[in-house]
């Protein structure tokens, strides 16, 4: 076990008490693939799971230069500026995949990052995407508990992550660059559909009227969608960080999103939903791992592979067979 580590008690009652220090080494243990720290982190979890979920927790993605952090910086000062205590967490799915960051290790919220009711964590920077999303949901809980009744998840709008952090919201913001009429190509249209909110940024200068008509033809796309359990349409709208218009409207259409669904019941039936999702996405994480690293399992595949290339079985037969002799392991 690594040195300095406190009993997990002790880093329990830090989070409650609000020590931004021992959160912090907290979600350093969160991250930790030691055994040791695995066990510490679950039970630091089980300490605080009642005092979580007492937030929002807004997702928020876009392609890399579309004004993510220059947009939280000023959307989290709007968030302080109400009165509530804001964590800003991340994904990046290219430190997952490959080690290096989009996202960038550099304090990319400057003014944000000074702020004492503000707590901004980088993304894990190991692991699988699935790995370094569970971490973050588990960050989730951890920032909760001491107190933060807004957390923000960034991710960048490439690959799974987007899913991966809708999967872990309430409110899932996609940021949006105007183009030249164009708008509706190249966007995929399952990132869409699982929006609840649009907002164009860096309406402003010459880009004004661009990013209305944007706004128009993203307004009228999602309308083509068909209603989602939520009874919620999602919205579009315009922004600009920069003569910081339309910050205070993100906000609003988010807090109208979480009255109308936690009048509904959909709120927290989506919270409810989430983590048997979560459950679910740990056991075939956790099955797939046992199958496919098992010594047997690794004897019996070349073998499979040649009968599968000479045709003496099919693709199921040689499933089946796998999965039998796994079985038969155990
Ligand atoms: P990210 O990669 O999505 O985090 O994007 P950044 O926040 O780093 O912004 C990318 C670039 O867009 C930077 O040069 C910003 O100065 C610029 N930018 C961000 N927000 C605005 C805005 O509201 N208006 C204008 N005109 N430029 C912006």
């Amino acid at each position: 076990m690594p040195k300095n580590r406190k009993t997990a008690q002790e880093y329990a009652e830090g989070i409650l008490q609000g020590d931004r220090s021992l959160l912090a080494r907290s979600i350093t243990i969160i991250e930790s693939t030691l055994d040791s720290d695995r066990k510490i982190a679950e039970e630091i979890l089980r300490l605080i799971l009642p005092h979580t979920g007492n937030s929002i927790r807004i997702g928020i993605s876009g392609v890399p230069g579309v004004g993510k952090s220059t947009f939280i910086d000023q959307f989290g000062l709007e968030i302080i500026n109400r009165g509530n205590k804001l964590a800003v967490l991340a994904i990046d799915p290219s430190s997952a995949i490959s080690g290096g960051s989009i996202l960038g290790d550099k304090t990319r919220m400057e003014h944000l990052s000074q702020k004492k009711d503000v707590f901004i964590r980088p993304s894990p920077s190991a692991g699988t995407l699935g790995g370094v999303a569970s971490k973050t949901r588990e960050s989730i809980y951890l920032c909760e508990a001491a107190g933060f009744d807004t957390i923000i998840v960034e991710t960048v709008g490439v690959g799974q992550s987007e899913t991966a952090v809708h999967n872990m919201t309430d409110f899932f913001l996609l940021l949006m660059l105007s183009g030249a009429g164009d708008e509706l190509q190249g966007i995929k249209r399952g990132i869409m559909e699982i929006c609840d909110g649009m907002l164009i940024t860096k309406a402003d200068g010459d880009n004004k009227i661009k990013a209305k008509a944007a706004m128009a033809e993203y307004r009228a796309a999602l309308h083509l969608f068909p209603p989602s359990a939520s009874n919620w349409i999602p919205k579009v709208l315009t922004c600009s960080a920069i003569e910081k218009t339309g910050i205070a409207e993100a906000f609003e259409m988010i807090l109208s999103y979480k009255n109308q669904t936690s009048i509904n019941g959909y709120f927290f039936e989506r919270r409810k939903n989430q983590e048997i999702e979560w459950v679910n996405e740990i056991i075939n994480e956790e099955l797939k791992n046992s199958f496919y690293s098992h010594h047997q399992i690794k004897m019996m595949f070349p073998h499979i592979k040649k009968q599968l290339e000479k045709k003496f079985i099919s693709p199921s037969e040689a499933a089946r067979l796998l999965l039998q002799a796994f079985h038969e392991l155990k």
